[in-house]
């Protein structure tokens, strides 16, 4: 079954053909499945498939996902708030549950609140029916605690199978992926995430995959975001048309 997965390059669709150059191994041909994406995002609107936002707008969007975290997402809030940026953040259900103030404090301070399962199962593991339990028993209580039912919508690991896709699409959601993944959960320190962070900075027209249950996005996110508003760059929450 044809699996959609969240990182991908859509620069082999400008037909480039990588160049080889000494002591640098060529860019990895593009897998079905990243062509399969590629595809989706070109001919898909962006109300229901995104994978970034528009370029022209010199805008970039920061989405945190599987929190909230009762240290790291506060932490996360005081740098946006100082900082005068908004974000997405993509809850899990029973974590809101758990922390339903943070819940609050995100919508109170301006920011965009989507749905990311109640437990995000690990994907393949569940029955249809029970991934559309999994993503209505979050907006309940996402509704119960923000008084509005999260329209945007990310996948766990961001994988789904075109059949979820089609019955997370009948539940009027926007599937939202991103184009930008420094993997700040693979990082052992602030300085590893900086590091990657500067070898890939943000740019107008990413969606950032950050982790609002990891320690270091915090520590690092001051100061991506002043690098990027240097260079002209501002962000904004979810979506942009
Ligand atoms: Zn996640």
């Amino acid at each position: 079954m044809t699996v959609v997965r969240g990182t991908f390059d859509t620069s082999f669709l400008q037909l480039r053909v990588p160049v080889i150059r000494a002591k640098r191994q060529p860019e990895p041909l593009p897998t079905y499945r990243q062509i399969v994406r590629a595809i989706m995002a070109r001919v898909l609107p962006r109300s229901r498939f995104m994978v970034d936002v528009p370029k022209t707008k010199g805008r970039a969007c920061l989405t945190f996902e599987d929190g909230p975290h009762p240290e790291y997402t506060p932490r996360i809030l005081d740098v946006l708030k100082a900082e005068k940026v908004t974000g997405t953040f993509f809850l899990i259900g029973e974590k809101s549950q758990a922390h339903p103030d943070i819940v609050r404090r995100i919508v109170d301070e301006g920011h965009v609140v989507g749905n990311h399962t109640w437990t995000h199962p690990h994907p393949g593991t569940l029955s249809g029916s029970a991934l559309v339990e999994e993503i209505e028993s979050t907006d309940r209580l996402l509704n119960e605690l923000t008084g509005k039912s999260p329209r945007l919508f990310r996948p766990p690991m961001g994988k789904l199978t075109i059949r979820e896709f089609a019955r997370v699409w009948r539940m009027s959601k926007s599937i939202v992926l991103w184009n930008n993944d420094p993997k700040d959960f693979a990082c052992g320190s602030s300085y590893e995430l900086r590091a990657k962070l500067s070898r890939r900075p943000i740019e107008p027209g990413n969606i950032v995959l950050m982790h609002d249950n990891q320690p270091f996005s915090g520590d690092v996110l001051s100061e991506t975001i002043s690098h990027a508003k240097r260079r002209g760059i501002r962000f904004s929450e979810l979506p942009i048309q």
